[in-house]
């Protein structure tokens, strides 16, 4: 059970100076409890250095081996009234990040000053996710906020993601507030598009890559193919603007939304699906040619170990993609590893072309629509990749 007592919590000289570079991660590595509360276990900590000055307040689990994100600085308690007020902030910069967009992230976690949580709008129905065990104490607050902010029809909790376990948290569904849909139609752009809130992927749909979506949209062209199309955030936009667009995704569930989507839009598209690295292998070996190609693949690389496997990957990825292109055609290309770099994208991205024989122009570097802040000193909070590549001629 969750205690709300304050535990108080030593932290070593490593584990202050990143507290003290703004940074509010400690790892359990770096941590020795002083005092436990009553009943010990994930709750709130006063975190101390080793001259027994206090740094600041945050949520602790013992059970997670990033075992405390600070949430205040100095003497500042964490009170229900404090998280409100993030909440508030957090919705009150979206009034301008996210200004003509039906859903975005209300949200972003560390980068709002609320670890572990996130929160996202579709329509009328908000979608959360709490991935740091203390924030279930907050429930009621984080709910009641949202409600007198946004007044919606439906708060879902969505705590069923991989990150619980690593908090030992349960795996859990819950409608936290009024109703809440199966599927959650939202416009982006100029398309409706649709959320499954309590199945689809992270909280339902992908709203980082919002104005990516409008984006590639508007410079799509002729015979158009969406790689990990998903609902088609790309595949829907692409679709207005080429002639002929494919998308192509190993889920069935997926396609049967972007299908559905397809057909309320008036578009008309055809889906594939299978295994994107077969399928763009086979459309090489066919020699087929697209004037457009979307690679949107899930996060290839989860921890530093696995960036080179990553990168073998996305380079396979981009030279059979650039390979289908035609002079003139435009390759919008994402990575949402946060451990690849946009220099070592660009890097992969150099060898893909050479491999292709295509020289290829760079039309823009993007990154995260801004409901997912970045903010600097939080190297984690930068994690979207996406450029736009144009082919100039083949070798
Ligand atoms: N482009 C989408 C988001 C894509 S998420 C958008 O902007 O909304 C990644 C997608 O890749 C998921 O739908 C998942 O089903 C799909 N996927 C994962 N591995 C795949 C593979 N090997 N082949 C094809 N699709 C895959």
């Amino acid at each position: 059970m969750i205690d709300v007592t304050s535990q108080e919590v030593l932290v070593s000289e490593k584990g202050v100076r990143r507290l003290e570079s703004g940074h509010p991660w400690v790892f359990a590595s770096d941590l020795r409890v002083l005092k436990k509360a009553a009943t010990t276990g994930p709750g709130l900590a006063a975190v101390f250095n080793t001259r027994g000055e206090r740094l600041g307040e945050g949520f602790y689990n013992p059970h997670s081996k990033l075992a405390l994100r600070l949430v205040t600085y100095g003497d500042a308690p964490v009170t229900p009234e404090l998280i409100a007020e993030r909440i508030r902030q957090a919705a009150a910069y979206r009034e301008r990040a996210a200004a003509g967009f039906e859903a975005f992230r209300v949200v972003h976690s560390e980068a709002d000053g609320l670890p572990g949580l996130t929160v996202d709008k579709y329509g009328d129905v908000l979608v959360l996710q709490q991935h740091a065990a203390a924030l279930e104490l907050y429930t009621e607050i984080i709910t009641d906020t949202l409600t007198a902010v946004y007044a919606p029809q439906g708060i879902l909790a969505r705590n069923d993601g991989a990150l619980r376990k690593l908090e030992a948290l349960p795996q859990e569904v819950t409608v936290l507030a009024g109703s809440v849909p199966e599927t959650v139609p939202f416009t982006e752009g100029d398309v409706t598009l649709a959320a499954a809130p309590y199945t689809g992927q992270k909280t339902g749909a992908f709203l980082d890559q919002r104005e990516n979506h409008v984006y590639a949209g508007r410079l799509a062209y002729g015979r158009a193919l969406d790689v990990f199309s998903y609902h088609g955030g790309f595949a829907l936009q692409v679709a207005r603007h080429a002639d002929e667009t494919t998308a192509v995704d190993s889920s069935a569930p997926a396609l049967a939304q972007l299908e559905k989507s397809a057909a309320d839009n008036a578009l008309s598209l055809k889906t594939v699906r299978g295994d994107a690295f077969a399928v763009l292998r086979g459309l090489v070996a066919d020699e087929e040619r697209f004037d457009t190609v979307v690679l949107d693949p899930p996060a290839f690389a989860k921890g530093r170990a696995q960036v080179t496997a990553a990168l073998t990957g996305y380079r396979d990825l981009n030279l059979h993609a650039l390979k289908l292109l035609t002079v003139g055609g435009r390759l919008f290309t994402t990575s949402c590893s946060h451990f690849i770099s946009e220099a070592v994208f660009l890097e992969m991205l150099t060898g893909a072309a050479q491999d292709a024989g295509r020289t290829v122009r760079v039309l823009a570097k993007r990154g995260a629509a801004p409901c997912h802040p970045e903010v600097l000193g939080l190297p984690e909070t930068r994690y979207l990749t996406f450029v736009s590549l144009e082919v100039v001629r083949c070798y």
